[in-house]
């Protein structure tokens, strides 16, 4: 065992004590167990270049993960949830060693050619692992959420899940003291490196729920939880319980930290928490190519619907569709988002031609559309393929418009597209799930609220009922799934 000139990804790993490091469910390590335990499966990955890892909400999906980052071995995680054909593309794609999985997880068919290693929750006791890893060699294989397109491989350096770790800690004073509740998927940036790295990175505990419940919210940080992270529909969740729950409100109002991201949290929502509690949920923005870009920074004045500012190490700029780099902030002239800085990825798998197509130079195109606000603030307002309207002439972010139907007491959910239109180009079409089924909106007193709230130009043209909202894991609403009209 050399002794690393690349510091330790998880120096509280390298010389690990018996603080709590990880919980979830019945399991629970100290930074002692953990070191043991992935220390023992990172000896059995020698060899091995790329792991697939069966990424249940459980112990064992972090202790695998970080097994492999210990080995220098990249890891592939896998959604339980994917489908066959998706499982098959991801599986074809990336072409792993071997799938890491719980001694009782049941894996699909599509799984059945991998030889299957058994992740164990402890280790024989000995000098921990350190083996001295280029900072430029993948760590994980992260692949996107097919918004917008078939899942691709992200290629994530150690060196951009440092970076972007670090400078979170950073932006959110985040320590070795804080506690991490958490109750999201382990396959996606936010869950896993967020949600799992980022704690062990600090030294600092990380409790999952297994499964996202609000009493699992208000039972964690009563005891001792310092932030949370949740996406959208969870804090829509716990914005639906607030009312008839003092316990979840005074866990909540004790939180050190509320985060949320990978889609916009509607400003109803921030609005309903506040209310409750009194706190600003901080809202930060993200995706698997680049890990974190910006984020609202607490304490700050509350920013409902932005998602802040650039975070530390991080440059943004936002560039009009002719090229024009956008000098002003004006709150209102739309550019694409494009980053640089050392959290970016290195590369989709197997894929030049995307990755090429990714960068402007040596600017990440984002994909996704903002524009600034006076005090430098990014508000996105959609993404460049589903969600810029043209119409009428104007250039019109779907987000707003969904914001602004969410305002309205009789809409539960919204989603705004854009449909061809024989005079306006396109016409704008709200999507809107009822808050009661049985008595919905009229369509005209939809498309006044927006008039009012937003401008003439932005009313729906056209409105459709949904039961609910097509979404994936991670609660993004998936527009292409949204029935033709
Ligand atoms: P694909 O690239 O396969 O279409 P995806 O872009 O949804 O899928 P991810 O990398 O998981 O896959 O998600 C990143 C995207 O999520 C961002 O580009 C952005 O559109 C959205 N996003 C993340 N955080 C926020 C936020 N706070 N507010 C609004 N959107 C967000
Ligand atoms: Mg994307």
């Amino acid at each position: 065992l050399s002794r690393p000139s690349v510091p330790p990804l998880f120096p509280a790993l390298a010389a690990p004590t018996a603080r709590p490091a990880l919980r979830c469910g019945p399991d629970a390590l100290s930074y002692e167990e953990l070191a043991r335990a992935a220390g023992a499966l990172a000896a059995r990955l020698a060899g091995a270049r790329r792991v697939a890892v069966w990424a249940v909400p459980t112990a064992r999906t972090a202790v695998a993960t970080v097994a492999a980052l210990l080995a220098g071995v990249a890891a592939v995680p896998l959604n339980p949830r994917s489908g066959e054909r998706e499982l098959a593309h991801i599986l074809g794609d990336s072409a792993p060693d071997l799938v890491l999985a719980g001694p009782d997880d049941e894996l699909p068919a599509a799984l059945g050619g991998l030889p299957r290693v058994d992740v164990p929750l402890d280790g024989p006791a000995g000098p921990p692992l350190s083996r001295d890893v280029d900072p430029e060699a993948t760590a994980l294989v992260v692949y996107t959420s097919g918004t917008t397109g078939p899942p691709k491989g992200v290629l994530l350096s150690r060196r951009a899940v440092a970076a972007s770790l670090d400078a979170l800690a950073e932006a959110w004073s985040w320590t070795a003291d804080d506690v991490l509740v958490h109750g999201l998927p382990l396959f996606h940036v936010h869950g896993l490196v967020l949600g799992i790295l980022g704690p062990l990175r600090r030294g600092g505990e990380v409790r999952h729920l297994g499964a996202f419940s609000a009493e699992g919210v208000a039972r964690e940080l009563a005891g001792g939880g310092t932030m949370l992270f949740g996406v959208p529909t969870m804090y829509h969740r716990l914005a639906d319980a607030l009312p008839d729950d003092p316990a979840l409100v005074e866990a909540l109002s004790g939180a050190r930290l509320l985060v949320s991201g990978s889609a916009a949290l509607p400003v109803h929502d921030h609005e309903r928490i506040a209310a409750a509690t009194g706190r600003t949920v901080v809202e930060r923005y993200g995706m698997s190519e680049t890990l974190m870009n910006t984020s609202v920074l607490p304490g700050g004045p509350p920013r409902p619907g932005t998602v802040g500012l650039p975070l530390p190490g991080v440059a943004v700029r936002l560039v009009e569709e002719d090229g024009t780099v956008l000098a002003g902030s004006d709150g209102e002239t739309v550019g694409e988002v494009q980053v640089r800085g050392p959290n970016l990825f290195s590369g989709y798998l197997n894929r030049p031609d995307a990755t090429a197509a990714a960068y402007d130079g040596d600017w990440f195109r984002t994909g996704d559309m903002a524009v600034r606000e006076s005090d430098g603030t990014i508000r996105l307002v959609g993404r460049k393929a589903t969600d810029l309207i043209k119409s009428g002439g104007y250039k019109i972010g779907a987000g707003e418009i969904e914001n602004a139907l969410l305002d309205h007491p009789e809409v539960r959910e919204a989603a705004v597209t854009g449909e061809p239109d024989p005079d306006l180009g396109e016409r704008i079409v709200a999507w809107v799930v009822p808050a009661d089924p049985a008595r919905p909106p009229a369509d005209a007193e939809l498309a006044d609220h927006v008039a009012r709230l937003l401008a003439p130009h932005k009313r729906p043209r056209t409105v459709r009922l949904l039961d609910a909202l097509p979404r994936n894991d991670l609660g993004k609403v998936l527009k292409k799934r949204l029935p033709r009209g």
